[in-house]
């Protein structure tokens, strides 16, 4: 059976909902060592599965030997909707853009096994690894291989057209697919995102350190949130997209009519303190299908606290202590309580 082209594959594509696909050779590029560096600075945290996974990230080879091409996806989660706005923002939840809709590994594993199977159709079996966000791949360089963007100086690949709302992912195959130019950067000196970081994050250009990341603080870590970060959280009750929302590449106003993206009802700048007053059992049911059941319902209330701590509401040192009260209150959860406690009272 004959290997299909390039532009078949992305024909496929995109006849499976993704709105980027490129492909880059299956190469150990210069920029995938970056990652070692990053991690003997430490800048991970305890995010240890990085460097469990590192050999792997450094080489696709090391996941599939047989490995010729990576077929790069993006897909756009960006929503006419407006991140929270108005003045009210202190006390309105903050929630990571891609996390207002259904869960992207989902729904684009599932686009992922369409495609394969789609390629598969053309070509016969091949062998292949098919990844989103979770694969031991730096998806972001072979979407710069496979022309799909460059990456900023906020670490997010951003596509010329459509910004930095992507989801990236990956299909490692041993098809020969001729390749795409690696596309150029066009940060120029433009440092936006580095200067609006409220915990200076982005120590250097290109350098995230995820210890002081928003994202990181209240989505992968697991304990207490470090004192000196919890005023800079502000309303961010699940991740944080300032380095995305200053950076001009974003003002094109690409936007997905995709249904899976749109924000679902309650996760949309809700008010924290109707967020922090309802039961385990509704936050649970509220986070079923959402990228947020990654963190659960114990960090989102932890987050939340601090948030609710933050957002100087007179209604909130009465709702909080109520809660403080309860014995079932988890140990974590009843510090940042205490602390935001203290906040409110000033
Ligand atoms: S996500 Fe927020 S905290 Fe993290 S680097 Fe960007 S601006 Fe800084
Ligand atoms: S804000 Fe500026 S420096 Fe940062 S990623 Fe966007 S263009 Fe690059």
């Amino acid at each position: 059976m004959p290997g299909p082209s390039a532009a078949d594959v992305k024909n496929l594509a995109s006849r499976c909902g993704f709105d980027l696909c490129g492909v880059a050779p299956a190469e150990d590029f210069d920029e995938l060592q970056f990652l070692r560096e990053w991690i003997a600075r430490g800048y991970h945290g305890e995010m240890h599965y990085m460097e469990r996974t590192a050999e792997g990230r450094a080489d696709v080879r090391a996941v599939l030997p047989s490995a010729r091409s990576v077929i790069v996806l993006g897909t756009l989660y960006n929503t006419p909707q407006r991140a929270s706005t108005g003045n009210d923002q202190a006390t309105r939840a903050s929630i990571a853009r891609y996390a207002w809709g259904d869960d992207y590994h989902d729904v684009i594993q599932a686009r992922l096994t369409k495609l394969v199977k789609s390629i598969r159709d053309i070509t016969g079996h091949f062998e292949h690894r098919a990844y989103v966000d979770t694969g031991p791949i730096q998806e972001r360089v072979y979407a710069q291989y496979a022309g799909l963007g460059w990456i900023g100086k906020n670490t997010c690949l951003i596509n010329r057209d459509l910004g930095s709302w992507l989801f990236l992912s990956a299909i490692i195959c041993d098809l020969a697919l001729d390749p795409d130019t690696r596309a150029l950067e066009h940060c120029g000196r433009c440092t936006l995102c580095i200067d609006s970081c409220p915990t200076g994050a982005l120590r250097e250009p290109y350098h995230l350190d995820a210890r002081r990341c928003l994202s990181y603080l209240t989505i992968e870590n697991k304990g207490p949130i470090p004192v000196e970060y919890r005023p800079a959280i502000g309303a961010h009750a699940y991740g944080c997209d300032i380095c995305q929302e200053v950076c001009p590449w974003n003002r094109r106003d690409a936007v997905s009519n995709d249904p899976a993206w749109q924000p679902r009802a309650g996760l949309h700048a809700p008010r924290l303190l109707d967020l922090w007053q309802r039961r385990d059992d509704e936050l649970r049911h509220l986070l079923k299908g959402s990228p947020m059941k990654r963190a659960g319902v114990r960090r989102l209330r932890r987050n939340l606290a601090v948030s609710v701590g933050n957002s100087g509401d007179p209604e909130a040192a009465a709702a909080l202590e109520g809660s403080r009260e309860e014995t079932s209150l988890d140990p974590l959860v009843r510090e940042h309580v205490k602390w935001a406690v203290e906040q409110l009272d000033g």
